[in-house]
């Protein structure tokens, strides 16, 4: 049993023992008051996610029980294979974040507390499943434009060349494509 009284840590912490276990939920039946450490770990598509991620979902939750609520702080990390949507290379990336959640059995719940939603469970729930929550957690850390790399400099508009690799003669080659999205605008 993990049962920690420390700080929360910036990285997740796999322990890699019994802590471990396959699927995306907690126990929370007969847990006593105080701070709790789990990992978890599944597969992607166990969680829902789509292709693109092919790798495990590592979790590392705390969970914070009081008399009256549970409080629980997930972080989570994955990898996917992404097409940039400069030069539509695929790339790896890693996906993480992290969100914080308040499980009440009424609808009463401590003010001041930061958290991203308040969930209302059941008071003879034995497990939280976290595994919908991860999910479109993971989904809301994807940037908005899937890039291989900051500066890629994508596609010649011209000839189609990709500027990471090569370059061509076309007269345009000068643009930085990260003004294209603005030049598109002004020419729209
Ligand atoms: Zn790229
Ligand atoms: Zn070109």
């Amino acid at each position: 049993m993990g049962t920690s009284a420390g700080g929360w840590k910036k990285t997740p912490r796999y322990p890699g023992n019994s802590e471990r276990v396959s699927e995306f939920r907690i126990n929370i039946s007969n847990l006593p008051e105080g701070v709790h450490e789990r990992s978890l770990e599944a597969a992607a598509d166990h969680l829902g996610l789509d292709a693109r991620f092919s790798e495990q979902v590592r979790a590392a939750a705390k969970v914070e029980k009081t008399s009256r609520q549970l409080y629980l702080h997930v972080e989570f990390t994955t990898r996917g294979t992404f097409t940039c949507d400069r030069c539509l290379d695929e790339f790896h990336k890693e996906v993480s974040g992290s969100y914080g959640v308040v499980y009440v059995t009424d609808t009463q719940a401590d003010d001041g507390i930061e958290i991203d939603e308040i969930q209302v469970i059941s008071p003879e729930a034995n497990y939280i499943d976290l595994a919908e929550d991860v999910r479109q957690f993971v989904l809301l850390a994807l940037p908005q434009k899937m890039l291989c790399r900051e500066e890629c400099a994508g596609l010649c508009p011209g000839c189609g060349v990709n500027r990471n690799r090569s370059k061509c003669s076309c007269p345009n080659e000068g643009i930085d494509p990260r003004w294209e999205g603005l030049r598109n605008l002004l020419e729209n």
